[in-house]
């Protein structure tokens, strides 16, 4: 008889322990595929906007239908707002793509990714949107805009101009120096405004090759002596293990057609946003991207 209820409390713990670990499969499984996909969902209706856009204006999409970084975009908000207004600058925030139509995507100077992920435009935003940048639109890049979840060639190999491999798992955050290239314009306002090294934490991005190659020109490089870049999830990714070597630049920037592209690949979480040095990095990168020097 005991052996019997023995069997039985066996059977149901090995029943709970399957659904554990199958909830937990699932779990992990759709974690990875958002991240690697996202979950696309595209807005079409067009937005009742101030008619003060057009003059001096930014387009800041926080859209995620990858991985979201909800504390980076939350604290970045008001950050991006003051920088605004301290520079008399129109910033329109939003997380929604129908600004995206004819008549509205051209009132803006400038438009930034905000750790956008996934496929967040659909085939005819997509088209309108290159076609606002080689035409002398502006672009910038934050941190997750610069993942592998976009799915768009022109996006990755020409705005952004550099693939993205992984970030380190194992010591996720990590302290790095950032040392800044100086422009061949000796009064350019990266030269002037923005301080030679720092040190900040940060997620790290490797990206298969320095976007150096592809004709981009390097405002700061992450000097890897001492971070740790094993990007290996579980038994997922074990390969991920490497660097960039001499030469990881984190945010870059170079003229598309007549547009501008500004790439920074920092901006994971609040630690990151609250480094002064990292705001004004991002200042100057709106005020060179969005045309306003
Ligand atoms: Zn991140």
């Amino acid at each position: 008889m005991q052996n019997v209820i023995g069997m039985k409390i066996i059977k149901y713990i090995f029943i709970v322990l399957l659904f554990i670990v199958l909830f937990a499969g699932i779990a992990m499984g759709a974690f990875i595929y958002k991240a690697k996909f996202g979950f696309n969902s595209y807005e079409t209706t067009p937005h009742t906007l101030d008619a003060k856009y057009g003059d001096k204006s930014i387009l800041l999409l926080s859209k995620t239908n990858g991985f979201r970084h909800g504390e980076a975009i939350d604290v970045s908000l008001p950050i991006f707002n003051d920088i605004a207004e301290s520079n008399d600058w129109n910033l329109y925030a939003t997380d929604d793509a129908g600004v995206f139509n004819a008549d509205q995507l051209k009132l803006f100077d400038l438009v930034i990714f905000n750790n956008a992920t996934g496929k967040v435009l659909n085939p005819d935003q997509r088209k309108l949107f290159r076609d606002y940048i080689l035409d002398g639109g502006g672009f910038l890049g934050i941190h997750g805009a610069g993942d592998d979840s976009h799915q768009w060639e022109w996006y990755t190999d020409t705005l952004i101009g550099a693939r993205f491999s992984h970030h380190p798992i194992k010591y996720h955050i990590q302290e790095g120096i950032l040392n800044k290239e100086m422009h061949i314009d000796s009064s350019h306002s990266f030269n002037v405004e923005l301080t030679p090294s720092f040190s900040i934490k940060d997620e790290w991005y490797v990206f298969y090759e320095s976007p150096r190659r592809t004709g981009a020109n390097i405002l700061y490089t992450l000097d890897e002596a001492d971070l740790d870049w094993n990007g290996a999830l579980g038994p997922f990714y074990k390969e991920k293990d490497f660097g960039m070597g001499d030469d990881h630049p984190v945010v870059w920037y170079k003229n598309v057609g007549s547009g501008r592209s500004l790439y920074s690949a920092m901006g994971h979480d609040k630690q990151s946003w609250s480094s002064a040095l990292h705001k004004k990095v991002i200042e100057e990168g709106m005020r060179w991207a969005g045309g306003f020097d």
